[in-house]
């Protein structure tokens, strides 16, 4: 019998699966080759700083040194280069967002994070700043699909990885197993991303999953600095003078389908930061896995214990997974127990 049985293989099945074979776990993980992935759609962008109110990302610095570390990890091990370190430059969109920001720094938050704020057309030539802007650090982003086809690639090396879509009803559960594939596993993890609201043994948790688009982007014109620039909508240099740019929220048709109107959207927003031509050369859509309360999720379910899910990650999936994919491992390995804020306990309505 094996230990771990995963389903879906985008960055927190990736990341578990990664932890799990380091305690030397036999696993088995099934993926439909990332048709609703949204690890692969995803900017992998790691910001301290978030929205239009310059919330501070809970728990920051603990997840990050966490995920700094992993990503180094895994660069030594497949000499590539995953996490790109790289400054955000946030110009103020209006009075609001500029007066939010003051306010933040009068209470002695997020200065950690930030430079002092820059006037206007102090920046950049090309950039539109009539209210400034600033620059936010400890920031960066992660060449997503390179990631996670080069696990992909590992996993599958390693003879732990099948290319196929899992269906429900092929899941036989034991009192003590479960067996898929005519193999038996003591535990099967759910990493489904999205998909899991429909999961029946766990269509209970309260998902609130966010669509969302990204482009690939061509910016002719005067060279612009070389940091994510954001202003409402945000754009990410990769080889000039190509960028990734976006995005938008949607929460009332969860598809992985492009749509005309969010491209117009970003684009729209992007040409009132710059004047800069912008050409899109690519453009794709996912869903964000959110819950209600914003949190990740993992843990045993309630009462057949040899089913788990690990979901949750919202916008914040490549700064957190790389600590909860750990801290999830050692508690499946019978190590220490999982962070309350976490679990399924609360939401759990005694259903099986
Ligand atoms: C437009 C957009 C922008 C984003 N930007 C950022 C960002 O800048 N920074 C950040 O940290 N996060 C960002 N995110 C969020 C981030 O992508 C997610 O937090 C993260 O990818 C969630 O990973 P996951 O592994 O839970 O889900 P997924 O990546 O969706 O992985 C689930 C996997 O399971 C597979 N699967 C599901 N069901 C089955 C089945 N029945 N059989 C076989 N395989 C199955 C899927 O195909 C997929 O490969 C963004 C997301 C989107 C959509």
């Amino acid at each position: 019998m094996k230990d771990f049985l995963i389903i879906g293989q985008g960055v927190v099945g990736s990341f578990l699966a990664w932890e799990l074979l380091k305690r030397d776990k036999q696993i088995s993980i099934v993926d439909d080759g990332h048709k609703h992935s949204s690890s692969m759609v995803s900017a992998g962008i790691i910001n301290p700083v978030i929205g239009k109110r310059f919330t501070i990302a809970d728990g920051f610095d603990h997840f990050f040194a966490h995920a700094l570390k992993t990503y180094q990890e895994l660069e030594t091990q497949f000499d590539q280069h995953f996490f790109e370190s790289l400054p955000i430059l946030r110009v103020f969109q209006d009075a609001r967002e500029h007066d939010q920001w003051q306010r933040r720094v009068k209470l002695n938050e997020g200065q950690q994070y930030s430079q002092p704020i820059n006037p206007s057309r102090t920046v950049h030539a090309a950039i539109n700043d009539p209210l400034g802007s600033v620059v936010i650090k400890s920031s960066g982003f992660c060449h997503t699909e390179r990631l996670l086809t080069t696990l992909k690639a590992y996993f599958h090396n390693r003879n732990v990885l099948a290319l196929q879509k899992f269906s429900y009803d092929d899941l036989t559960i034991k009192d003590n197993n479960v067996c898929f594939g005519g193999e038996s596993f003591r535990t099967v993890i759910f990493c489904e991303g999205y998909k899991a609201q429909w999961n029946p043994w766990f269509d209970w948790i309260p998902f609130n999953s966010a669509k969302g688009e990204i482009l690939k982007i061509k910016i002719e014109g005067p060279k612009l600095p070389h940091m994510i620039i954001n202003r409402g909508k945000w754009c990410i240099p990769l080889e000039q003078p190509q960028w990734i740019a976006g995005a938008n929220y949607q929460w009332d048709q969860l598809d992985c389908e492009p749509t005309e109107a969010a491209r117009d959207q970003i684009v729209a927003g992007l040409n009132q930061c710059f004047t800069n031509t912008i050409e899109v050369t690519d453009h794709k859509a996912g869903v964000r896995p959110v819950i209600k309360d914003q949190k990740a999720i993992l843990g045993r379910h309630p009462k057949i214990k040899n089913l788990a899910i690990f979901n949750g990650l919202g916008s914040k999936g490549f700064l957190m997974t790389p600590f909860y994919a750990s801290h999830f491992a050692d508690y499946l390995s019978g190590v220490s127990l999982l962070n309350e804020g976490v679990t399924l306990e609360r939401f759990n309505r005694g259903n099986d």
